[in-house]
């Protein structure tokens, strides 16, 4: 038994049936297997079945975890969903492929210059408190244009937006305000949706989720 490949084929499944439902390709959907807390040998599994795109919240477990899995396999895309402090942002650029976590001016600016130092570009999200929460991260949803201009002005070409929605209640008008976001401001990636609601995120327009429990198990 292959645990590992099962779960993936499982969540696999799901992406495609929610994006056919949805007139969808589901080539479009990039399934981020989020391995925060998981440790290279629960992670091994999940690339020898094939998976390619993993996600981390911190810079600093990732560091640690990733630049050996790299070597043993070149083609991992690595993907930041967690907040970036400025102070970590060369370290952030030089080591993932895309950062879902652009949440700020300071950010931007700190952002602008590790690109420049690194000459490394990766895949931009702009984060949005979808539900204007008090303690959740993100950009305010009234400070998002002023955000994409700014980092516009620095040099940083803005791919996409990402949103955790409010737990506890239904997600999907969140999901659809993010993708009218990003449809208003012509950026052609939504990363949005989790373990529990990934399905109703593709049928809503995320062209990336990102699952964690639903592949690995439940974390600590
Ligand atoms: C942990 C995390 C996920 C994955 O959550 P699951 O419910 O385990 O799928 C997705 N996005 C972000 C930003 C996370 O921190």
């Amino acid at each position: 038994m292959n645990e590992a490949a099962d779960r993936l084929a499982e969540v696999q499944g799901h992406i495609a049936d929610a994006a056919r439902r949805a007139r969808r390709r589901p080539d479009e959907i990039c399934l981020i297997a989020v391995s925060k807390t998981h440790d290279a040998d629960a992670i091994r599994p999940l690339i020898v079945a094939g998976q390619r795109h993993f996600g981390e919240n911190r810079v600093q477990e990732a560091t640690a975890k990733w630049p050996a899995l790299r070597a043993e396999l070149p083609d991992v895309v690595l993907h930041l969903i967690g907040r970036l402090q400025s102070n970590k942002a060369e370290e952030a650029v030089a080591l993932f492929d895309a950062i879902h976590s652009v949440d700020r001016s300071s950010l931007v600016q700190a952002l602008a210059k590790a690109c420049e130092k690194t000459g490394k570009r990766p895949q931009l999200f702009v984060q949005v408190n979808i539900g204007n929460e008090e303690q959740k991260g993100g950009c305010p949803v009234a400070d998002l244009p002023a955000l994409l201009a700014e980092a516009t002005a620095a040099g940083l070409q803005i791919a996409g937006l990402m949103a955790i929605p409010p737990a506890d209640i239904e997600p999907a008008p969140f999901f659809a305000l993010l993708d009218e976001l990003a449809a208003r401001h012509a950026l052609p990636l939504r990363s949005m949706g989790m373990s529990g609601d990934y399905e109703t995120a593709v049928m809503l327009g995320a062209t990336h989720v990102r699952v964690g429990t639903a592949l690995f198990g439940a974390r600590d």
